[in-house]
């Protein structure tokens, strides 16, 4: 058990006219602590001298550690840094500008002692502008509706955690994160109270527009699918509605005799129906970005030095370490091994694609015919990938999950098909081949990702020893 009562994480971002401020007000707040506080900072690849100045506060105070990052990765990135770092307790998240009062942390930590694990001082808006003011409120309004864990409005990252509900954030895997969410999601006993809004005590906020509009959609996405669901219905109630209209038409024609219909109409559901698929692409896109930077296993931040108070703790994995380069040396080596099978089997699929889209393309639309090579190579392309790409046996669940990355691949290739036909002019058979070469990257990541996420050791890529698991009938998951 650990003797620390509390370490305050502080994630520090060009912020060198503010932190020695920041240090004394902390100090002076938190004094009655005495030895039982440790402070972790976690410069963020700042440019201004914050790291020298946090390497000043750790010569001249004990309790005083900190991690430095090679560059800027991000606020989410140095507040996992800070959380790894801590072995207090309880951990206090703050930031570095005194937006986040240090005098309200022994109320924190009275609330704490009385059983809460997470406690969420909330902001009110005093000071924000009218415009900010609404669009906050609509995205929390919106955030509710959509999103599978609640996030209160005005409750940001600056709250009280226990180690047990730090434990549990530290063992979510995922790289993309987004902490509000991810605090959320954990659960345990959480209370909140108000406090007054603060200016920033010095310098400026590194959140502008762009940034902020970012964040808000990686976190509606982070947390729920409905997006996609939304394409979903989107799709189906555009298709009844031109399935009804069509019907129409056709009693029209009965009724009344052939009329010519004006293009405007044809030309106004072309342009409806573009515009709600590219805006599914752009959704279907946003996930498979998301698989894409997970399937990569990217450590979150790359460390630059540390305070010398702060060796590395048992346990608790530095992001990057010597001895885990060669891991992830080898893992790379690994997936370009995988990624030339796979192309190479690629190859084998698209001379069979080719076949049957330079038959069919004769006698059916190029689409469809593109649509029908697809499928056909599908089925030898799960099977080889599963065999020799990957080197597992398949599973019915796999091969369930195989289609979604046969659809999003599917779809890209035929938008890229399409525009280069009608947009490019070029010809068919090399506009097919050329869309099948620029999605190969994303087809081999989602691929993979299908043949094996979600199982047990035995669907592990390549032995160590180099070793294959035995080929075999597909059998069924046994979860
Ligand atoms: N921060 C960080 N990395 C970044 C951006 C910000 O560590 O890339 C830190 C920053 O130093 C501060 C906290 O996150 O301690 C909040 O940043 P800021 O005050 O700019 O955000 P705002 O209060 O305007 O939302
Ligand atoms: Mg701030």
């Amino acid at each position: 058990m650990t003797a620390l009562q509390l370490t305050v994480v502080v994630p520090c971002f060009n912020e060198a006219e503010a932190i020695e401020t920041f240090h004394t007000t902390l100090i002076a707040a938190l004094g009655p602590l005495g030895g039982e506080l440790e402070i972790c900072y976690v410069d963020d690849g700042s440019t201004d001298g914050t790291r020298l100045l946090l390497g000043g506060l750790a010569a001249m105070d004990k309790r005083v550690r900190y991690t430095a990052f090679s560059r800027n990765f991000g606020k989410e990135a140095a507040m996992l840094a800070g959380l790894r770092m801590s072995r207090g307790a309880a951990v206090v998240l703050m930031d570095a500008d005194l937006q986040h009062p240090p005098e309200l942390i022994p109320r924190m930590l009275e609330l704490h002692r009385h059983g809460y694990d997470q406690v969420i001082p909330r902001r009110d808006r005093t000071g924000d502008g009218v415009l900010r003011n609404a669009l906050s409120h609509t995205y929390y309004a919106l955030v509710r509706r959509c999103m599978d864990v609640e996030v209160l409005d005005g409750s940001g990252d600056f709250r009280l955690l226990s180690r047990r509900a730090v434990e549990s954030v530290l063992s979510l895997p995922e790289s993309n994160r987004f902490s509000k969410g991810i605090f959320s999601w954990i659960g345990f006993d959480t209370v909140s109270f108000r406090y007054r809004n603060r200016e920033r005590a010095a310098g400026q906020s590194k959140w502008g527009s762009k940034r902020l509009l970012n964040y808000g959609i990686d976190g509606l996405l982070s947390f729920n699918n409905r997006p996609l669901r939304l394409a979903i219905y989107t799709g189906f109630w555009v298709f009844v509605s031109a399935l009804a209209y069509a019907l129409w038409t056709i009693v029209n024609v009965l009724l009344n005799g052939a009329d010519t219909p004006g293009y405007a109409t044809l030309l106004t559901a072309v342009v409806a129906l573009s515009g709600i698929q590219l805006v599914t692409l752009g959704v279907i896109g946003e996930y498979v970005g998301r698989i894409y930077h997970e399937a990569k296993h990217r450590p979150p931040y790359v460390v630059r030095e540390t305070s010398e108070s702060c060796p590395a703790l048992p346990g608790k994995p530095e992001p990057v370490a010597t001895g885990e380069l060669s891991e992830l040396a080898s893992g790379r080596s690994r997936t370009l091994r995988q990624f030339a099978s796979f192309v190479l089997i690629g190859c084998v699929n698209t001379a069979v694609y080719m076949a049957v889209y330079y038959v069919l393309n004769q006698r059916i639309p190029y689409l469809a015919a593109h649509a029908v090579g697809f499928t056909v190579s599908f089925i030898g392309s799960f099977l080889l990938n599963s065999y020799i790409t990957v080197g597992t046996r398949p599973t019915w669940r796999g091969f369930a999950r195989y289609p979604l990355s046969s659809v999003i691949n599917l779809v890209a290739s035929g938008a890229l098909l399409h525009l280069a036909v009608s947009g490019l002019d070029m010809d068919k058979n090399v506009a097919a081949l050329a869309a099948g070469v620029l999605v190969t990257p994303f087809s081999f990541l989602l691929a993979r990702w299908a043949i094996t996420s979600g199982r047990g050791t035995d669907a592990q890529p390549d032995r160590p020893d180099g070793s294959r698991a035995e080929p075999s009938a597909i059998r069924s998951d046994s979860r």
